[in-house]
């Protein structure tokens, strides 16, 4: 989580990372739930999130089976839950697809069961084997 700054039990800052001006984002707990200071809505939102369930993307590559490389660029289409990421890696670990790949290609759908769907970010063609693909050259 990113907290900086003051850090008691009671209020926190949550350095923002929505866009480049990185607000500081004062968050309280009240009575009668979080109370934010500073920041505009969006940085807000990220900061409550930050609090209650962190999510972040993630990319990395996963093995790919007869393609031009040995790995494929991935990234998640959306923020995962922060607390399942290793759960995730291990699935990834041992995850492969088989060439061909587009960019923008849904690998898996509702991963882990969180609703997020692993994307691919880079299209990777088939390796041709010695004499496929030749005819009429
Ligand atoms: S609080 Fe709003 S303006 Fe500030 S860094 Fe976050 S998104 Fe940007």
């Amino acid at each position: 989580m990113s907290f900086v700054g003051k850090d008691t039990s009671t209020f926190s800052e949550v350095f923002c990372i929505v866009c480049p001006l990185g607000c500081r984002i004062g968050v309280e707990q009240g009575s009668d739930g979080l109370i934010l200071r500073g920041g505009c809505s969006r940085g807000q939102e990220y900061a409550r999130q930050e609090v209650t369930s962190p999510c972040r993307v993630v990319t990395t590559t996963v093995r790919i089976r007869g393609g031009e490389i040995p790995r494929l660029p991935v990234r998640t289409s959306a923020p995962f839950p922060r607390e399942r990421i290793f759960e995730l890696m291990e699935f990834l670990r041992t995850f492969e697809v088989a060439a061909p790949v587009r960019r923008g290609e849904v690998l898996v759908e509702d991963l882990l069961g969180t609703g997020v769907h692993l994307v691919a970010t880079r299209t990777i063609r088939r390796l041709e084997k010695e004499g496929e693909g030749s005819e009429g050259a």
